[in-house]
């Protein structure tokens, strides 16, 4: 199937040509016919899969009609909004909605907060059809009457569960309640659960149903391994892994923002270059820390779940959890950040002791048991644990809201992906007649040039604790 039989305009077919995407993914090319048909949809798409552009599309074919260069903001209301949980995934949706939306005369805007709302009230005063909000910065729109939501006729909620999961549903209530009823609305989401399908019976109309990949499960491109050891010789597993291994761009999870800070700087000490982010790091901290990892010159990034959440780093081959993460789920989050748009990847976790029911809630989720890899007596020999070491856990989970401060980066123009991945060739099959096992890890990446590291330094987080 090619994307001129989905019914998209030539406008749309041109901006997608220039993008390299030769076929739609299977969740492109399930959702964009009954969109284009004015359904409601409720999806239940991995990240990475290539659901952005799988709303995007059909709504700005929807919204075409619209289309004009008049310079009166009253011939640019706002109709269609998308609401996303974090800034950083608020930015890139807008960044695809320009992609595509190229060569049709609409208007976007993204609104979020840690920024100055002034620009964005300028932006909203002059009239956009398209808005991409974080849901508390729309809501101080809305109290200062910045924002006028009566003519939306098409609403996206992107990443249903981590919206709920970070608390955002009285947010998205009150939002909801100003909409015109009206409307057209789907919901996106990575993984099902009650409070997902409360969501979809009281803002959904029939909607179609639509799952490319198992109900939680991760993406099939993905290998997994897991290393079994103590808690405080992880730091030394994790520096062996990535010098013996020549890893040279490695997402790594910590659940706080202290854990991270202080495993950057002992990676750096170590002669790894990496850097921070999460939300104490300053906006412009993150920006170029983001920058230089997705340059290739900082070889390790350590996250916590909210900072990295909505990464799209192209051909992102490692994804460890230096600590699993509290919540199955998010090990779902957390692996859907490489093995994206076809290519493979491999999610490492170092499981300590401790870690032991929260690798079993893991397992229970996917319905697989992870590969577990002994670090074997060499790396023994390497990383003994300290005389004394405390056998708790490096870091506590850190509170589920963190706000994040967008990088506010935007993404290179993407080159095609390989579309090798089953995912992206393969019919869809219901979540029933799949069976899934976990991959041995098993990846040859290319060479890539090596650049200077970055580090930055420990910011006031690893004074405040977390
Ligand atoms: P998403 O799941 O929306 O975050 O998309 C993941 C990645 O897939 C992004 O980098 C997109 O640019 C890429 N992508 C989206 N649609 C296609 C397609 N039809 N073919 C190849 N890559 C795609």
């Amino acid at each position: 199937m090619s994307f001129s039989d989905l019914g998209l305009a030539p406008e749309l077919l041109r901006a997608i040509a220039e993008q390299g995407y030769t076929d739609p993914t299977p969740v492109q090319a399930q959702a964009i016919p009954p969109i284009l048909q004015g359904q409601d949809v409720l999806a239940a798409a991995q990240t990475g899969t290539g659901k952005t552009a799988g709303f995007t599309l059909p709504m700005l074919q929807r919204l075409k009609e619209f289309a004009n260069t008049s310079v009166s903001p009253a011939r640019h209301p706002v109709r269609a909004l998308i609401l996303t949980p974090t800034r950083e995934l608020a930015a890139q949706v807008q960044d695809s909605v320009k992609t595509y939306g190229k060569y049709i005369a609409l208007r976007s805007a993204v609104v979020y907060g840690g920024v100055h709302i002034d620009p964005q009230i300028a932006e909203l005063r002059a009239g956009v059809e398209i808005l991409v909000a974080t849901p508390g910065r729309l809501l101080d729109h809305l109290g200062q009457k910045t924002v006028n939501l009566s003519q939306v006729q098409f609403l996206v909620l992107d990443e249903g569960d981590r919206m709920l999961d970070m608390g955002f549903l009285p947010d998205i209530k009150r939002i909801l309640s100003v909409l015109p009823a009206k409307r057209q609305s789907l919901l996106f989401s990575a993984t099902y659960s009650d409070e997902i399908r409360g969501l979809v019976k009281q803002f959904l109309s029939n909607p179609v149903s639509i799952e490319v990949a198992r109900r939680n499960s991760v993406i099939e491109t993905v290998s997994h391994l897991v290393y079994k050891v103590e808690a405080a010789a992880k730091r030394d597993l994790l520096t062996h892994l990535i010098k013996s291994r020549d890893m040279r761009q490695v997402l790594v999870f910590c659940n706080t923002k202290i854990g991270a800070n202080r495993l950057a700087y002992k990676l750096h000490k170590d002669g790894v270059g990496a850097a921070a982010i999460h939300s104490d790091r300053t906006q412009g901290e993150r920006m170029q820390a983001l920058a230089e990892f997705k340059e290739g010159k900082t070889k390790v990034l350590v996250a916590t779940d909210i900072a990295a959440r909505g990464l799209d780093i192209e051909q992102l081959p490692f994804v460890v959890n230096f600590d699993l993460p509290g919540s199955p789920e998010d090990y779902v989050h957390r692996v859907g950040r490489t093995g994206r748009a076809g290519l493979t990847g491999e999610a490492i976790s170092l499981v300590s002791d401790e870690e032991r029911d929260d690798l079993a809630a893991i397992e229970k989720l996917l319905k697989i048991k992870l590969p577990a890899q002994d670090p074997g007596q060499f790396e023994r020999e390497r990383i003994p644990a300290p005389r004394g070491a405390s056998r708790r856990p490096q870091s506590r989970p850190e509170p589920r809201r963190e706000e994040y401060r967008p990088e506010a980066h935007r993404a290179a123009p993407r080159s095609a992906a390989p579309s090798a991945d089953p995912l992206f060739s393969r019919p869809y099959t219901s979540s029933s007649e799949e069976t899934h096992t976990a991959k041995p890890a098993a990846l040859t990446r290319g060479p890539k040039k090596q650049i200077a590291a970055l580090f930055l330094p420990p910011g006031p987080a690893e004074k405040q604790g977390s």
